[in-house]
């Protein structure tokens, strides 16, 4: 027993997550996959969905406590102003290239080209209209900005809305500041309040390598890689893409523009990546996300707890990467000539779905029917699309949730240094094996 607490935890999720492929898949091809899937999610899907119910329970009292604690740490509301500044203007940086890469291996794959249109005969399309309603929030852009602002923020934390949490906890985070020597014993509650929290995250993570073994295996028994047998070049183009992306962009942030060495990233990070991997949500994860990023890579909690809840929900590269495959392959399947215009349009439409889409299953999927508008498919056609990828999206979007929560790390471990709230000795100490 003690020896296995010894072990570094992100060596048991990483062995717990090959193993729970493998069992997955070894149940697959004994059973016969008809019955593996049910098999599996009875006997184990409860180990897997107790640890997602545990990591999720944390998302909102951790941004709550933590972020209100953070603000006040910061000591001076103007901070914030460089700080957002920073995280947006990263979130947006990284996006724009990720869409790039997307669009030029789209292009150079061409994962729809063998497909014609007549396999797109047999999908049922309706029940994807009714999906789409949860993957995105409702009205327009102006009404969406309006909704940051909760008018009831107990229910705000009571649904999870996050970006109506962060919006209030920064503000109630300045009030306790604003009232000086009376906002003092506040200010205490809340950093204690966060230090506890954040230690109830690590029980939890105890539970990461039992979760993620059920999680896969649930996943792998149920799915397998049917996906690579009718998208296996989508699933090479956006395996290929996230890996590019992940290792010259994020590894260009932290290697060049931060001059740090690369293993204790990518070493802190691989909790989260783990955990992004096998629950498909980066939401979900976010718990774990900020633990990795302030007690591995040493970023201060008031960055981690403001820069990370935002990229959840803003920051999607994998996810733009993916829309602007999923255009490329509906142009093509359809035999569609793309113009120079429409590459452009799609690039826009992808950035914007990905800020857009919540950090749940599938959102990227079920929101690309704009990009694959822009690109000239009909309303009917564009659900074709999706309700044909749909069925095996799983391995795919475990792949651009991974991708997306390790650029959300690497921004928040580029605005902890820039604001000077990063602990080189913590982040150096991950270069051990
Ligand atoms: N599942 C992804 C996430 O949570 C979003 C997507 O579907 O691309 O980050």
């Amino acid at each position: 027993m003690a020896k296995w607490f010894k072990i570094d935890l992100w060596k048991r999720v990483l062995v717990a997550l090959v193993l729970g492929l493998g069992a997955g898949l070894a149940l697959r091809y004994g059973m016969g996959p008809e019955a593996s899937g049910p098999f599996a999610i009875k006997w184990i899907g409860w180990l897997g969905d107790l640890f997602l119910r545990l990591i999720k329970m944390l998302i909102v009292p951790l941004v709550f406590f933590t972020l209100v604690s953070g603000v006040v740490a910061m000591g001076d509301p103007k901070k914030l102003g460089s700080l957002g500044g920073r995280a947006m203007g990263m979130y947006f940086g990284t996006t724009a290239v990720a869409v790039t890469l997307g669009l030029i291996a789209g292009t150079i794959i061409r994962p729809g080209a063998s497909l014609s249109a007549d396999v797109f005969s047999g999908v049922d399309s309706s029940a994807i209209t009714a999906k789409k309603a949860t993957a995105e929030q409702a009205g327009g852009f102006v009404e969406r900005l309006l909704q940051i602002v909760p008018t009831n923020p107990f229910e705000a934390l009571a649904t999870g809305n996050i970006l109506q949490v962060i919006f209030f906890s920064i503000l109630f985070g300045i009030g306790i500041l604003m009232a000086r020597d009376l906002g003092k014993p506040a200010a205490k509650f809340f950093d204690s309040a966060s230090e506890a929290i954040m230690k109830v995250t690590i029980i939890a993570m105890e539970m990461a390598p039992f979760g993620v073994f059920a999680l896969m295996l649930v996943v792998m028994a149920d799915k397998g890689f049917g996906v690579l047998q009718s998208l296996g070049l989508l699933t090479l183009a956006l395996y290929l893409t996230c890996a590019v992306h992940i290792v010259l962009t994020y590894g260009g942030i932290i290697k060049f523009l931060l001059r740090l060495p690369l293993k204790p990233f990518i070493r802190g990070v691989s909790d989260a990546q783990a955990v992004a991997y096998s629950t498909s949500s980066s939401g979900a994860t976010l718990p774990v996300t900020i633990t990795c990023v302030n007690e591995n890579l040493g970023v201060d909690k008031s960055i981690a707890a403001s820069v990370l809840p935002l990229g959840a929900t803003i920051n999607m590269d994998g996810t733009a990467i993916y829309i602007g495959l999923v255009a490329l392959f509906g142009a093509q399947a359809f035999g569609i000539d793309v113009t120079l215009g429409q590459y452009v349009m799609v690039a826009v439409m992808a950035t914007l779905v990905s800020i857009g889409a919540a950090g749940i299953p599938s959102a990227g999927l079920l929101l690309s029917a704009a990009a694959l508008e822009q690109i000239g498919l009909s309303e009917t056609n564009a659900l074709l699309i999706i309700g044909f990828i749909y069925p095996f999206d799983r391995l795919l979007d475990m792949m651009r949730t991974l991708t997306n929560v390790t650029g959300d790390a690497a921004v928040a471990t580029a605005v902890g240094k820039w604001e000077n709230a990063f602990d080189r000795e913590v982040y150096i100490a991950e270069d051990r094996f």
